[in-house]
């Protein structure tokens, strides 16, 4: 009996009976389970919070159909595609780029972003200004990515070109391996590559190599992933036309196309060498106000770089650089207390916030308190304003920030209420908070990866033969 038992059991696990087969088809399934991989901007989570593009939008598709959303992560692209394969997943949606070989595999669904592929090397360094100078130089890639199948076709042409594949589930690591000098060149999808720019802001583009990939869901090559096709494609053709997945663009990437990199430099200095001594504050004043600390940590690095006792010509003062009039109506007596400043300026932003019209949603929300707490109120309606006039939607802060700029604007500005303001630079501020914000954010994700085991493709560049190679 026994005996009989375990042949039962051997069989059920070779049949994959605990996990795969057990998944019925989407179409009589009450759970979507997705495999996604655990990056910036895919899926991670923020506080206990999960966020990401593909997540957001893998969501949606499972509301629209009465499902619960199952996710589950895989730790490397050869690790993701082997669970759709085995038919542990519904869906693959992990910033996946299409390709020829995963096609003839799998089912692409209808594209929903497009990504350009960049050659990137550390700033000071030899800059690649063509393809042919990857030749001889250490080359690094994401293993199993789509990147590797560009490589292999380049090889027919440059014959010499070597490359590392490192066994990591995104860019970030790359990123890391070339800042620390331990690889020249990676390549590096544009978005990721937008979003890590600010935790490694010392690499840069050098190159695009090839056209811009259609990123796609990749669903089994079965004939249930091909019915998952239709419903997943009617889906993403109905998001697109509705401007959802435009949203959801702005919302998770649109904000870091304004990033500076010097910005970034040092204000990563000042979170190693400064923030420390102010966060335990910060966070107190944080709970207070029923903030979350980072958003009060960038908006008073952006107003005084956590200098307690700055100064401006105009007169402002402190921590959070109140100016003598609001500190009194605050009841902050003196402005140089770096905690009743951030006390004042926290409370000032939140009562910026509850004052908006009441259909302004989150982010937009955040971003226009934001904007009037240093332009003030009357400008920002005036914006908004400007904003409806245009044909825009004043709800909506990236089409606002599009119109702060026009009050400094005298044919404009004369027909507002309230005048002339800075509108150019109170975009600035708000994106710069954002930015920092974001730096953040990033910095405090719980790091869920391992060290990636590094494989090497052809021969390596002479100077490392023989080096022990290099692994985070
Ligand atoms: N979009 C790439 C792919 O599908 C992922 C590589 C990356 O994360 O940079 O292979």
């Amino acid at each position: 009996m026994l005996r009989f038992l375990t042949l039962i059991l051997a069989v059920m696990h070779l049949q994959g009976c605990f996990d795969s087969s057990a998944l019925a088809p989407i179409d009589a399934s009450e759970e979507l389970v997705v495999v996604t991989r655990n990056t910036p901007t895919t899926y991670f989570f923020e506080g206990d919070r999960a966020s990401g593009f593909d997540y957001a939008l893998a969501k949606q598709f499972a509301r629209q159909h009465d499902m619960r959303l199952r996710v589950k992560v895989a730790f490397s692209l050869p690790e993701l595609f082997e669970m759709l394969e085995q038919g542990e997943a519904h869906i693959a949606a992990a910033g996946l780029s299409k390709s020829t070989e995963r096609d003839a595999q799998f089912h692409p669904s209808l594209p929903y972003l497009q990504q350009q592929a960049l050659v990137v090397y550390k700033s000071g360094l030899l800059r690649p200004h063509a393809l042919r100078d990857m030749v001889g130089r250490d080359l690094i890639v994401i293993a199993g990515s789509a990147h590797v199948e560009s490589l292999a076709a380049m090889q027919s042409s440059l014959p010499e070109l070597t490359w590392r594949e490192i066994h990591a589930a995104d860019s970030l690591e790359l990123m890391q391996l070339v800042t620390d000098g331990k690889a020249e060149l990676a390549i590096v999808d544009s978005i990721e590559f937008s979003i890590q720019q600010r935790l490694f802001p010392r690499v840069v583009a050098a190159l695009e190599l090839g056209e811009p990939a259609p990123l796609v869901w990749y669903l089994p090559g079965t004939p249930a992933g091909a019915k998952s096709k239709v419903l997943v494609d009617r889906f993403i053709k109905a998001a697109q036309k509705s401007g959802d997945i435009a949203q959801l663009e702005r919302l998770h990437f649109g904000r870091f196309m304004h990033a500076s990199r010097l910005g970034s430099l040092v204000f990563q200095r000042k979170v190693r060498d400064d923030l420390p001594v102010w966060q335990p504050l910060i966070e107190t004043v944080a709970t207070e106000y029923q903030m979350d600390w980072k958003l009060l940590a960038a908006i008073s690095y952006q107003e005084s770089h956590w200098d307690p006792v700055a100064r401006s010509r105009t007169g402002v003062r402190g921590m959070m650089m109140l100016t003598q009039a609001t500190a009194s109506e605050l009841g902050v007596d003196d402005r140089t207390d770096a905690a009743q400043s951030l006390r004042g300026g926290a409370r000032f932003l939140k009562d910026l916030h509850r004052r908006l019209p009441p259909d302004i949603e989150e982010p937009d929300r955040t971003s226009m308190a934001l904007a009037a707490y240093t332009i003030g109120m009357g400008h920002l309606e005036d914006a908004r304003v400007l904003t409806e006039r245009a044909g825009g939607d004043p709800h909506l802060w990236p089409d606002v920030r599009a119109h702060l700029p026009k009050l400094q604007n005298s044919s404009v500005y004369t027909t507002t209420r309230y005048g002339f303001a800075e509108g150019g630079q109170a975009v600035t501020y708000v994106d710069n908070i954002r930015h920092y914000e974001g730096i953040l954010k990033l910095q405090s994700m719980p790091d869920q990866r391992i060290s990636p085991p590094v494989e090497i493709h052809g021969l390596l560049p002479e100077h490392l033969r023989g080096a022990s190679l290099p692994i985070l």
